[in-house]
């Protein structure tokens, strides 16, 4: 029961020495010379300390560094068990690895402790050091069964622009009145990382670069346990497992009873001090892209911990009961949930190795296989997110394969060929691949605070079947259709000619108009020497670039780095279609682009743009504050991004009547999700909000039900079908239906002309939850179009194909919005 009760045999001057070296191991106070919980410690201390312990007792701590943050920060990880343990560290792991299956002999407990994900939520880095130190010293015996793997900082640059501006505002001493400046922080919190991407959103979609370089380290390692710590509003309490519903039906009868094992032995130390705290509320377990949830889709007990505090809390603040919160507090408590996990965990470890092994066992899912087909740049977007995620595939075979068909939403077949994508779910990562590519993920209850539809043939726009029946793949990777570069351009050519169609034609434009290359687009389908070419497809003369010396190298480089093969004609004059010469085969402008940021702009919404620009799309942005968006001439600029803000906050007539002069002389703004309400109103422009259907006279209904009245009028993420007219440039590059996200209940009315995506009829979504009253809202509405205002336009984006950075199929409208629309 006890594993570790033998030890108390130990040699006697083992245990001296032992005890010697505890004594010496300095505490966080010690190291810092301040008491923990008096200051916050900034990231670089926070390194220093870890580095210490690793320096100090190397036989029982061993620190790496995984990575590196945008703002250069190290991301570190360190492992921590007794000696014995640790010289045996690479075994322990390899044969864990092993149960996958069936086979390993592992019997320690592999606990992984992620803190600071949200980097405002401070005390969690905070009590990382000293529940480490404590398992060092008094805490050692839960080490004997147990690997710890601590991650003391998952955002080092949003953790440490809190602690910054908290040490730049705060009172000295501290100042617990919540009115004071120490408990407001500015626009931009500290809560996400360098993009302002919210990190526990990320673990599934990997768009960042921390989520990039921890996944690889997870996946050596795939904890039994994963704590995820956080902090939740200063009035809370402490929030810890069991979760809330609802679960996602992959989850085991064992990992859902071992949380509750976890809670109650949390809940003695809590109930012991007389420690407040709640379970199985708010914080359900089912978008895949969670620190709870990720884990629990790998096999792991995948949980988070909410400290009441975040960055209003200061090192104290008075709560709404009138008591005072001190971050000494949110350390006792954040520590003890941490070692009481260790605790359980390593009681545990026999169990938790035995039901490892059984989580990975081949399951029955109901589809056995996902077949996908579709634009290559499209399926390889999808097989390097399948790589990120060790998940296998395999290609297909000539022939046809029945079952769920995504577009049609019934059952039907796909011909599949030797270019079809196999995503199996008979493989170690079955869980994860039912959970990624499931058409409707099922929801055993519709109050959850986050989307309920992801999958992944719909979000990467690739047409796909479900089959209930384990279709036969060859699995090997390299022969998925990639498609490389052929080779040299033949600069005799009169024209070269790329396709558009996916986010790589898009780099590859920007990088040609960045490098001042001259290309067009064509604005009618048309074919030449026997190949076809749709609408948007790009052609780059020679005759347009004479006067660039050094086009032929420029061209054949920028192809080779983005694997673009390009189709060279001799002649200008079209089988079909319109003449290289003709004016609807149009220069595409090398667009100067500002976007408005500061509040009320939404910072996720503004950072998804933001990451886009610089990570995606490589093309330069001009970002103007609100503070002194009203100074800037915008003459200087051809694009304006309004990004997503709060609805119903209108522009001030004085800026509406500025940004529609703006647009009648030729400018062009880009108004997405709530910034659309900005531009609506009596002065505005053209885009009509749906209204509100009335409500015929119901009976009241009773108070416990205002809840689950309140979610009929919410969509929280769901997937619909829309329409799209790809012969206007918005939609050029995509089929006649698009898959969109809703993340909202706004819906807004056909534009006049210029209706490139839209909502036909009063559909339900294909995947994920819409209350029966938003239903309503978005029937008939516009997702994506635009209205002509003079020489200008305004280009409105009512759904968001930048959400979390996932959402891959979405990005060419923004492609479009940006070269294809003027
Ligand atoms: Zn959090």
């Amino acid at each position: 029961m006890y594993p570790y009760m033998n030890r108390i045999l130990l040699p006697i001057c083992l245990l001296f020495g032992f005890l010697l070296s505890a004594q010496q191991l300095k505490s966080p106070s010690e190291f810092f010379g301040y008491e923990l919980g008096t200051e916050f410690a900034r990231h670089h201390e926070v390194a220093d300390y870890y580095e210490y312990l690793a320096k100090e007792v190397p036989d029982r701590v061993k620190l790496t560094v995984y990575g590196q943050t945008n703002e250069r920060r190290p991301l570190l990880l360190a492992f921590v068990s007794s000696a014995a343990n640790m010289a045996k560290l690479e075994d322990i792991r390899t044969e864990h690895l092993k149960d996958i299956d069936g086979t390993g002999t592992n019997d320690k407990a592999i606990v992984w402790l992620s803190y600071n994900v949200h980097g405002n939520e401070s005390v969690s880095t905070e009590a990382s050091m000293k529940t480490i130190h404590a398992l060092l010293t008094e805490k050692s015996n839960y080490l004997d069964d147990a690997i710890i793997i601590m991650d003391p900082c998952i955002n080092p640059d949003g953790r440490d622009r809190y602690s910054n501006w908290y040490n730049q505002y705060k009172n000295n001493p501290y100042q617990v009145d919540p009115n004071s400046k120490e408990h407001h922080e500015g626009w931009w919190t500290g809560r996400s990382n360098h993009y302002m991407f919210d990190l526990n959103r990320d673990w599934a979609w990997l768009t960042q670069i921390e989520s990039q370089q921890r996944i690889k380290i997870y996946n050596e390692w795939l904890p039994h346990v994963h704590v995820d710590f956080h902090e939740q509003g200063v009035d809370n309490p402490y929030y810890f497992a069991p979760a809330a519903e609802p679960y996602h039906e992959v989850i085991t009868d064992f990992q859902r009873d071992f949380q509750t094992t976890l809670g109650k032995n949390h809940a003695k130390y809590f109930d012991a001090n007389g420690w407040f705290y709640f379970t199985k509320e708010i914080f359900d377990l089912f978008y895949p892209s969670y620190g709870d949830t990720y884990p629990t889709y790998n096999g792991a007990i995948g949980m988070t911990y909410e400290q009441g505090g975040s960055g209003r809390a200061g090192l104290g603040i008075v709560t709404k009961i009138g008591d005072t919160l001190t971050l000494k507090d949110r350390i006792a408590h954040h520590h003890t949930t941490g070692l009481s996990t260790v605790e359980v965990s390593s009681k545990n470890a026999e169990r938790l190795n035995a039901e490892f092994q059984k989580f990975y066992k081949n399951k029955s899912f109901k589809y056995k296989s996902y077949i996908l087909n579709g634009d290559k740049d499209k399926l390889q977007a999808l097989t390097s997110l399948l790589d990120k995620h060790e998940i296998m595939y395999g290609t297909g075979s000539k022939g046809s394969v029945k079952g769920f068909k995504y577009n049609t939403g019934g059952n039907g077949s796909l011909a599949t060929n030797n270019n079809s994508l196999v995503v199996s779910t008979n493989q170690p990562k079955g869980t994860l691949v039912k959970v990624l590519f499931e058409p409707k993920a099922k929801l055993s209850d519709s109050l959850t605070y986050d989307i309920t539809a992801w999958s992944l043939p719909y979000a990467y726009g690739l047409d796909a079947v479900a089959s209930t029946t384990l279709v036969s793949s060859i699995n090997k990777k390299e022969s998925v259709a990639i498609g490389s570069y052929q080779g040299k351009i033949d600069l005799g050519k009169y024209a070269h000619i790329s396709n558009w169609n996916s986010m790589k034609d898009a780099r590859f434009l920007a990088e040609l108009l960045q490098n001042g290359i001259r290309v067009r687009k064509a604005h009618h389908p048309f074919s030449i020497d026997g190949n076809s070419f749709e609408r948007g497809s790009l052609i780059i003369t020679k005759g347009d670039n004479q006067n660039n010396d050094d086009f032929g190298n420029l061209l054949s480089s920028i192809a080779a780095k983005h694997n673009k093969n390009l189709t060279g004609s001799t002649t200008g004059f079209v089988d079909s279609g319109k003449d290289f010469g003709s004016p609807y085969v149009e220069m595409v402008n090398k667009p100067k682009i500002a976007i408005l940021a500061g509040g009320p702009t939404s910072t996720l919404r503004f950072g998804e743009i933001w990451h886009f620009f610089e990570q995606q799309l490589h093309y330069p942005l001009t970002v103007i504050d609100a503070e002194y968006f009203d100074k800037v001439d915008l003459n200087q600029y051809h694009i304006l991004i309004l990004p997503g803000r709060g609805y119903g906050n209108h522009f001030q007539e004085e800026k509406l009547n500025r940004l529609k002069d703006w647009v009648k002389k030729g400018g062009k703004i880009i108004a997405m999700g709530g910034s659309i309400d900005a531009l609506d109103g009596e002065k505005g422009f053209n885009i009509k909000k749906k209204e509100t259907p009335k409500d015929s006279v119901k009976s009241p209904e009773p108070h416990k039900n205002v809840q689950r009245e309140q979610i009929k009028k919410a969509i929280t993420g769901a997937v619909f079908k829309t329409k799209v007219d790809n012969t206007h440039p918005l939609a050029y590059g995509y089929g006649s239906e698009y898959f969109t996200l809703k993340l909202g209940s706004s819906g807004y009315q056909y534009l006049k002309n210029g209706n490139a995506v839209y909502i036909e009829g009063a559909p339900k979504p294909v995947s994920g939850f819409a209350g029966s009253e938003a239903q309503k809202k978005v029937a008939n509405s516009l997702i994506f179009g635009v209205e002509q205002v003079g020489q200008g336009q305004v280009i409105y984006m009512v759904d968001n194909p930048l959400f979390r950075g996932f959402w891959e199929n979405g990005k060419l409208f923004m492609a479009n919005a940006l070269f294809m629309v003027d």
